[in-house]
């Protein structure tokens, strides 16, 4: 992968190498790290007994490595913490493209594909780190007012780190791209619709106790990553 300040043009593997559109690929770590930051979810990929599974799962980023977790009894993070292959997609969709054709529409999106073998965290303390990147990655400030993980708690807790060392970045941005065919003469509207998270008022837990006052990460809940 390219430094953090280059944009790299070689994907890392033929493997990771975009083929399509190869004009969106990105392989430098600025570009991948940016997507796996500002996604909410991860796919996580691969065959267990012949078949293939792709399991939703929260996921955080702690330099180059990523990780997911998950309960010790899931099948998802007792088969990768083996060593099995694993294929760690995140994708963010950015908008609906509408061309004048059916054949040009399109999505504005950010996606990451990661390839590579998972490594079962053992460390309590790295433990924490990746559940307190968990937690700051979706709520920034929320790690120093919610309780801290138990020993317990952190041993039923299987912790996974995947290095990102084989992944590959690809981002679609604007318009359709029939501007300039013979189609920019037909009377249909083209452009793009601009697509975002948007938080609604937080809904108090109704057991929650009184006086307790709605912290100012949940007030104003923006996703980071996102343009509104
Ligand atoms: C929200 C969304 C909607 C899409 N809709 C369509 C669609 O309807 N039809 C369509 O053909 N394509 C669509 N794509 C693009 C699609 O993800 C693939 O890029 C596309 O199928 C071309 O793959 P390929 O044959 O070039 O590469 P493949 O041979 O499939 O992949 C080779 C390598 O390229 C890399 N790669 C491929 N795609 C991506 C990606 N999206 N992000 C990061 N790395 C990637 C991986 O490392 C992969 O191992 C969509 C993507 C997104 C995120």
């Amino acid at each position: 992968m390219g430094s953090a300040h280059t944009r790299a043009k070689a994907a890392p593997s033929s493997r990771t190498r975009v083929r399509r559109v190869n004009e969106r690929a990105r392989y430098d770590r600025e570009a991948i790290f940016s997507v796996i930051d500002a996604g909410l979810v991860a796919h996580l990929g691969f065959v267990d007994e012949g078949q293939p599974f792709v399991i939703p799962t929260l996921h955080a980023r702690i330099d180059d490595q990523l990780y997911v977790h998950g309960s010790s009894a899931s099948r998802a993070m007792r088969r990768l913490g083996e060593g099995i292959p694993v294929c760690i997609t995140v994708t963010l969709v950015d908008g609906i493209v509408l061309a004048r054709s059916v054949f040009e529409h399109s999505m504005n999106y950010r996606s990451v594909v990661v390839l590579g073998t998972a490594t079962a965290v053992e460390a309590e303390s790295e433990k924490n780190d990746a559940l307190k990147a968990f937690t700051e990655k979706l709520l920034p400030g929320r790690w120093s007012d919610a309780r801290v993980p138990t020993s317990a708690e952190l041993k039923a807790t299987s912790v996974l780190r995947v290095p990102l060392a084989e992944a590959s970045a690809k981002i679609r941005t604007g318009g359709p791209e029939d501007g300039d065919t013979p189609d920019a003469e037909l009377d249909v509207w083209a452009g793009h619709i601009p697509l975002v998270i948007n938080a609604l008022a937080p809904v108090p837990d109704p057991t929650l106790r009184e006086g307790i006052e709605l912290p100012e990460y949940a007030r104003n809940y923006r996703r980071p990553g996102f343009t509104q």
